[in-house]
């Protein structure tokens, strides 16, 4: 184990043992996999939570309960209210309960390290972490109303506005139904003064680590956006043309596993390999990297760095180009994920971690090995000339199984080409040796899936992607065809 390695652990272990006590509870409720109704039960009378200790202000709760399953508005207080915690904390952009269990039970397994983005924020206080959407709270802090109340009997003659359409941090059920209890001079003003006012109201009741984390990383945010320079604006608006190679538009056009074949290869089984960037596009994106750097070296910004593992490197998402890494991935990784991991929740994928990773002289040298924090990444090379750096992979992995042996079959190792891609599973394990000579530059994007890892909560015993797992259900078969065959020669 590398001294590196050992610092990533450390930080992963302040992590895990931080404030997530509450949502480990939560994960154990076993009717989480269920929804909250789209249309209330408008007979239900609500009970009231006024007496409990709450994450959410009681009126949430109570408010909620109309749309709760026919199940759940059966069972006790206490299930009501695990069920609608659970619901809500769900919907945190923080709130990836399975990676939070995914991080402390691999860490029992250690050699193995799981690289997560949002690390470091525990162990320097100022700075904040690289994955989160929280534009939304940003806003949310910021507004005037939010010294103002709920009320504490509802408005039953109100009737809710629908916030299906718009993206926010918990359940557009629960701002639908939190509507009668907005003070009257909140209940008339737009959908937008009213959507600030009822999720500052909601974060002001999370656990204070959580909340402080996440405005901490609004602020962060904000104040790289306002103060940054774009070199290359166009990067910031996904042109496909001038980002992507003919071949890759083509077969995103057809989105067919026939099309999608045409122009990958599968070198080994789970690693997708095929050209996808412009070399102009490549430079834009170095240059940009470069300038943003340079910014950060002039203004002396803390910036954070990608993951626990790397020490240079920049979170895109960061500085002004999520919305354009959320194109990419919805428009030209989902359709090609969906065909080819279905099994890990590729046909979901929901949010994203945008960063770039350099290697060379006065860089990182290279990259222990570990698994991701996603579902499904995407590595390109963006250049430049550079000795090395190749990526080894040795056979995908289940948290229970992530430290078995490597099978024969599963050694693979991949040279970087500029403009080209890999797309593998975040728990096929993986590393980079080092770069001997020159300065490599790779782009990355975690993918992830909400629904994936809520299911996966779930469902503990078995993972079909897990090159260990496959081979017990094999075994199990065996024997239990075995048995039967003894049975047979009694009779
Ligand atoms: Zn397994």
């Amino acid at each position: 184990m590398s001294s590196d390695q050992r610092e990533s652990q450390q930080e992963t272990t302040v992590d895990g043992s931080g404030t997530t006590t509450m949502r480990a509870t939560a994960a154990t409720t076993t009717f989480s996999s269920q929804r909250l109704r789209i249309n209330p039960n408008n007979e239900h009378r609500p009970e009231s939570y006024e007496d409990l200790k709450l994450d959410f202000p009681s009126a949430v709760y109570s408010s909620l309960e109309k749309y709760l399953p026919q199940q759940i508005l059966v069972s006790s207080r206490e299930e009501k209210v695990k069920f609608m915690t659970d619901i809500m904390l769900r919907h945190l952009p923080h709130g990836e309960r399975s990676r939070v269990s995914t991080l402390t039970s691999s860490l029992e397994l250690l050699p193995f390290t799981v690289m997560s983005s949002d690390q470091r924020e525990s162990q320097q206080e100022t700075t904040v972490d690289g994955s989160g959407t929280t534009t939304m709270r940003a806003t949310a802090a910021t507004t005037t109303f939010s010294s103002q109340r709920l009320r504490i009997n509802p408005n039953n003659e109100h009737r809710p506005e629908s916030y299906e359409d718009l993206k926010l941090d918990f359940p557009s059920a629960v701002y639908s139904s939190l509507e009668k209890y907005l003070p009257q001079q909140i209940l008339v003003s737009s959908r937008e003064e009213k959507v600030k006012f009822m999720t500052d109201i909601m974060l002001r009741h999370l656990p204070h680590g959580e909340r402080s984390r996440a405005q901490r990383h609004s602020v962060y945010r904000q104040k790289i956006i306002t103060n940054y320079q774009p070199l290359h604006k166009e990067l910031y608006t996904l042109a496909p043309m001038q980002c992507f190679v003919p071949s890759f538009i083509k077969a995103i056009n057809e989105s067919s596993e026939k099309s999608f074949r045409s122009i990958i290869s599968e070198p080994s089984p789970g690693v997708f390999v095929f050209d996808m960037l412009q070399p102009s596009f490549c430079e834009m994106m170095l240059a940009e990297v470069e300038n943003f750097e340079k910014w950060v070296g002039e203004t002396k910004f803390r910036i954070m760095r990608p993951n626990t593992m790397n020490k240079y490197g920049a979170v895109l998402d960061d500085f002004g180009l999520d919305s354009m890494l959320d194109k990419l991935m919805e428009s030209f990784i989902r359709p090609m994920t969906k065909v080819f991991f279905s099994d890990v929740g590729g046909a979901t994928l929901d949010s994203h971690h945008g960063f770039v990773v350099e290697y060379g002289k006065d860089r990182d040298l290279d990259l222990g090995f570990h698994v991701d924090d996603s579902e499904v990444t995407l590595n390109v090379c963006l250049g430049n000339q550079f000795v090395g750096g190749e990526l080894f992979f040795r056979g995908t992995r289940c948290e229970r199984h992530v430290n078995t042996t490597t099978k024969p079959d599963e050694i693979y190792d991949y040279s970087h080409v500029p403009g080209q891609a890999v797309l593998h599973r975040g728990r096929h394990r993986h590393g980079a040796r080092a770069t001997t000579s020159g300065h490599r530059v790779n782009m990355l994007l975690w993918c992830r899936s909400s629904v994936f890892r809520e299911l996966k909560s779930h469902q503990k015993e078995f993972s079909s992607w897990c090159g260990e797992c496959f081979c017990e259900k094999k075994e199990e078969k065996g024997r239990a065809l075995d048995a039967l065959r003894q049975v047979k020669a009694f009779d």
